[in-house]
């Protein structure tokens, strides 16, 4: 089968075919726990009755209209949205249909900002090392790590890294009369799980608002509840309130496995666009925007947003009791959380497969685990936000004895 598809993906040997909670089911009837909610974007797991019944439902009614038109369940969405990220300074927002595309659109909203009010040549976003914004030629360009851009260049102009954590340098970086943007990764997924520090947001909202900067936060992994509150830099604090931001991204557990991704802007950046500057065909959907619906209304909850941290910090906790010698650090906010290993990930990966046997064995002891890499010596979980208790035990024992 690998033969139909392009070489860009490393693929585990396994096939799904069905999935059920914080399960999936292989073509072989083997059955694995998921701690990965398909690179966090199952939020609500596989199969959730609301969000199956939800799509269902908005299938029956219309699967699309394009933006020529106003779509009652786009416009339902849009406004639970923009409700929801309310507490981060969101006033509106622009409905794409992944994280590239939202992160595209907050690059020319930025772009668009400071050229309409300073003029040419304050075009300079600035971004963080170590950060993953996406694989478009631009949001490679926005990417602070090399490893994406060899052999992709020449990239979009007008992009600067600085380091995490190093105030010295944003001060530096963040030039009045070069730069539209700063664009931050709350909390930097791919690279292996590092929140920025209070320290360092604090003074880039400072920073942002003295220099008319745009304060922008890529939020496409850690947004839409992962780490506990339904944006993740409603945690850190500016002249003693939440932080609020001028734009934020949104993409991967937005719809809860519908392709969906969405760029909110503040007060600053809200009206940024006129008619004709920006646009997607699919972006809006109105599939997403059922799924999307089905999201907000179930996580966007302070009882739901609490379990997510207790779950976290009990599965930090219980990883950290181990204490396994091959296990190095244990980090993480909510439900994403990092391990760093002694070893390649990989082969884990691997392994927590290839345990699952046998035809419908259903036995605890013959089931998988999935779980993911995030660098050459981190495994990453982002369980689905419904995960159990037991659930959480039983793979968590998993990794236990495979590590
Ligand atoms: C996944 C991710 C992206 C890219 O999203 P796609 O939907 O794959 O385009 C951008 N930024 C962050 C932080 C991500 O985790």
């Amino acid at each position: 089968m690998g033969d139909y598809f392009m070489h860009n993906y490393r693929r585990l040997p396994v096939m799904f075919v069905k999935g059920e909670g914080t399960w999936l089911f292989d073509n072989n009837g083997r059955k694995y726990l998921d701690f990965t909610s398909g690179i966090a974007v199952n939020c609500l797991g596989h199969n959730y009755p609301p969000l199956v019944k939800a799509v269902c439902d908005q299938a029956a009614r219309y699967f699309h209209c394009s933006n020529y038109y106003q779509s009652d369940i786009a416009a339902a969405f849009a406004e639970k949205l923009v409700a929801a990220c309310t507490p981060g300074g969101m006033k509106n927002v622009f409905l794409a249909n992944s994280g590239a595309e939202a992160n595209e659109g907050a690059c020319k909203i930025a772009r668009k900002y400071s050229l309409k009010k300073y003029g040419p040549g304050r075009h300079t976003i600035v971004t963080l090392r170590g950060s993953f914004h996406g694989r478009t030629i631009t949001t490679l360009a926005a990417t602070g790590q090399e490893k994406f851009h060899k052999d992709f260049g020449p990239f979009t102009e007008g992009f600067v890294y600085i380091d995490s954590g190093d105030r010295d340098a944003l001060e530096k970086a963040l030039d009045a009369k070069t730069v539209a943007g700063l664009f931050i990764e709350t909390v930097q997924g791919e690279s292996g799980v590092y929140p920025q520090s209070q320290e360092f947001i604090e003074e880039a909202a400072r920073l942002c608002a003295e220099r008319d900067i745009l304060l922008m936060f890529d939020e496409i992994q850690c947004g839409v509840g992962r780490t506990g509150t339904f944006l993740a830099y409603e945690q850190y604090r500016y002249n003693g309130a939440p932080v609020k931001a001028d734009v934020v991204t949104l993409a991967k557990g937005l719809a809860g496995g519908i392709p969906a991704g969405a760029v909110l802007a503040g007060e600053k950046a809200a009206d940024v666009f006129a008619p004709g500057d920006h646009g997607s065909t699919f972006g809006g959907n109105p599939i997403a925007a059922a799924a999307g619906l089905v999201v907000l209304e179930t996580v966007n909850n302070p009882a739901f947003l609490a379990e997510i941290t207790r779950k976290g910090t009990m599965i930090m906790a219980a990883i950290r009791a181990w204490n396994h010698p091959a296990i190095q650090d244990v980090r993480g906010r909510g439900l994403m959380i990092a391990i760093d290993i002694d070893r390649d990930a990989w082969p884990v990966l691997e392994a927590t497969i290839a345990r699952a046997e046998g035809t419908h064995a259903f036995g605890m002891d013959k089931c998988g685990l999935l779980i993911l890499s995030a660098g050459q010596k981190t495994l990453r979980m982002l369980p689905p936000y419904t995960i159990s208790d037991s659930e959480i035990e039983q793979g968590l024992e998993i990794l236990h004895t495979m590590l």
